[in-house]
């Protein structure tokens, strides 16, 4: 996070072509042309293992790309893919994540219009690594700093599935029928909010969890945000795993989950839409945001105590995105 604001954002001089710039450091940003508001993202997936339980690198980057343009309030509209791998990289794998790749874009209705593939060295890079730019139009501009006192914030589903289910599967520990990760592609979900309207911000809680995602906002929107921490959905196998592992399932990586932080008056309706989506089933409310502690998340904790929800600190897994 450093190296962006005093490397890239100190250098980068041109970077705003529409309401939201490099610099707001979101899901994407928007081009304005005429009336309309694109909006842009772009992510390299560098997954290690490239094949886990719940899905593989290809899966991942056409989700990943998809989920951060459906939380700027963006339909997907089309992605380009770039593909570098190393000298002697199994061309039947290469095979199955392309396949992998076209049927969730396909699920997605996302067409990979145009891409890139080129080879290294042997050794000179561990696999392979997939860059997706997706371009989607915004009909309603969600930010991920929209928050008001009041709102509530809703999760689409059980966390931390992604980053527990990769971490085990490295650990070599056996993983549970019930754990694989959650990545998907979930423009369906967010559409069903965005058409009950009462939406105020998103963030989809990738790298760093929850936790990372709720403060970002927080601290973007200077509001506070408690959480119920009974009312955080998190299943038996991920909290095992996290257990064993001592991984906090607050603070890793999900792929196929939104944030939504809903007009207080609207949630009801919000979340009862969301739930009627295929990987929107087991949405909730887990807190809300308020005017107090600006920048901080509070866990009301099951014990009935309050701590602080902190953004982890370095990147206490790497290679899970
Ligand atoms: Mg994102």
């Amino acid at each position: 996070m450093e190296l962006i604001s005093n490397l890239f954002l100190k250098e980068l001089k041109l970077k705003t072509a529409g309401e939201v710039g490099l610099d707001a450091l979101d899901d994407g940003a928007t081009i304005s042309i005429g009336d309309k508001t694109l909006v842009l993202t772009t992510d390299s997936h560098t997954v290690k293992p490239l094949f886990f339980p719940g899905g593989d690198i290809g899966r991942l980057a056409v989700a990943g790309t998809v989920n951060d343009l459906a939380v700027m309030g963006a339909r997907p509209l089309a992605m380009s893919c770039a593909i570098v791998v190393e000298e002697g990289f199994p061309t039947e794998d290469l095979r199955k994540i392309t396949q992998s790749i076209d049927a969730t874009a396909r699920e997605a209705g996302t067409p990979l219009i145009t891409g890139d593939f080129k080879v290294m060295e042997r050794g000179a890079l561990d696999g392979a690594v997939i860059t997706t730019t997706g371009v989607g139009l915004a009909e309603t501009l969600v930010t991920d700093r929209g928050l008001k006192p009041g709102d509530k914030i809703i999760i689409t589903g059980d966390i931390g599935a992604h980053g527990m289910t990769i971490l085990a599967h490295r650990e070599g520990i056996a993983v549970d029928v019930d754990l694989g990760s959650d990545v998907a592609p979930i423009w369906e979900t967010v559409e069903a909010a965005l058409k009950v309207g009462g939406v105020t911000a998103m963030k989809d809680p990738t790298r760093g969890g929850i936790a990372a995602a709720l403060n970002e906002m927080a601290s973007k929107a200077r509001v506070g945000i408690v959480l119920m921490e009974a009312d955080i959905p998190v299943s038996e196998a991920t909290r095992s795993i996290g257990e064993m592992l001592g991984i906090d399932p607050f603070q890793i990586t999900n792929e196929g989950k939104a944030i939504i932080s809903a007009d207080s008056k609207k949630c009801d309706e919000l979340l009862a839409a969301i739930r009627k989506t295929k990987y929107g089933k087991h949405a909730c409310i887990i807190g809300e945001v308020v005017k107090n502690h600006p920048g901080d998340v509070l866990l009301e904790t099951v014990i009935g105590g309050r701590r602080l929800l902190e953004s982890p600190i370095g990147d206490p897994a790497p290679r899970i995105c």
